[in-house]
């Protein structure tokens, strides 16, 4: 059932919101997005401290979508492993088919803020917030992640699907129309012998955004990657695929010439900016030196 009520919150602009909404199925969510004017709530973690910042104004509308059924849960469907919208970093941490298929996003997860957060902090909303520094961002990039997203255009529920590499088209911007939401990610079950690591470089070890982040993925066969994925977080306006680096490190094998010409075409490929966290010129370091420490670690595999 959809609940209407006043915000009484303190925390929230009293003068724009005039209705809270908490549907109880998609259909119900993809009903009240084709009013406009909805702002989608899920676990809080970015939109409370946006707001509240003065950096986003909530809408008339808020929706809360944490009782939807249909965007919850991480199943085998048709090839893919989908990962439900409202799941939680928590959840796919400790999910056993993450764990066996996608033990990278596992990786990313961990790394990923405190445990009240990840507790809280749900994979849709990490997605749909499309931070260039986003954690989990870049292992979906080399995992070839989908994102499914859901609507009502003509009153009955339909959903698409598109590669993440285009979904994000700017910082805090993606291709989500007004009327839809994301319902999940789904992710190609990987090949035998797939390898895929992350490395996320920030100024502390825990509770950091972060400065640099490197994804790489392949099929690997005596220290040589094929198929190859590359990504980079926060050095560009969005989570970047990475093709030239892809290019040079394809079928490529990795002596200590090769690592190094391989790191600088990954040095020159991103595009970072100045900001509190580092200098351009210090990421593109981190994405050289890091990129040649993962390599080695492929080279050895
Ligand atoms: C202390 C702190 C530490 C953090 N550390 C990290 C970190 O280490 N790494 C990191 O990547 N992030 C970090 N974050 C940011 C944040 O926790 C994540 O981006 C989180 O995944 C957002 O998910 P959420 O469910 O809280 O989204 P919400 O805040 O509910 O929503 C975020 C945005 O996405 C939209 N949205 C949410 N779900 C959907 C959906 N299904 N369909 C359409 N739109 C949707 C909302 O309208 C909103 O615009 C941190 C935040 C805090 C407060």
């Amino acid at each position: 059932m959809t609940r209407n009520f006043e915000m009484a919150s303190k925390g929230l602009p009293m003068t724009t919101i005039e209705h809270y909404v908490a549907p109880s199925s998609l259909a119900q969510a993809a009903e009240c997005l084709r009013s406009g004017e909805v702002t989608i709530l899920a676990g809080g973690t970015d939109l409370m401290p946006q707001s509240q910042a003065g950096r986003l104004k909530i809408k008339r509308t808020l929706m809360n979508i944490r009782g939807v059924p249909e965007l919850k849960g991480i199943a085998i469907e048709a090839g893919a492993i989908r990962i439900g919208a409202l799941c939680t970093m928590t959840e796919i941490m400790q999910d056993k088919l993450v764990q066996q298929h996608l033990p990278v996003l596992v990786q990313a997860c961990d790394h990923f803020a405190s445990d009240q957060i990840r507790n809280a902090a749900t994979l849709g909303g990490n997605v749909c917030n499309a931070s260039p520094a986003g954690d989990t961002l870049v292992p979906l990039l080399v995992l070839d992640a989908e994102v499914e997203l859901a609507s009502k255009p003509d009153g009955s529920l339909s959903r698409r699907r598109m590669t993440l590499a285009k979904f994000f088209v700017g910082p805090g911007r993606t291709k989500l129309g007004l009327a839809e939401l994301l319902a999940g990610v789904r992710i190609p079950l990987p090949p035998a012998n797939h390898y895929a690591r992350f490395f996320k470089f920030g100024t502390r070890p825990a509770l950091d955004i972060s400065t640099v982040s490197i994804g790489i993925a392949g099929t690997l066969a005596s220290g040589v990657l094929t198929n190859v994925r590359v990504a980079f977080g926060a050095v560009a306006p969005v989570p970047m695929r990475a093709p030239r680096t892809e290019r040079a490190l394809e079928g490529r094998r990795l002596d200590a010439a090769a690592i190094d010409a391989v790191a600088e075409v990954a040095r020159e490929e991103v595009t970072p900016i100045d900001d509190i966290r580092a200098t351009a010129w210090y990421r593109r370091e981190l994405i050289r030196n890091i990129t040649k420490r993962m390599l080695a670690h492929v080279a050895q595999s």
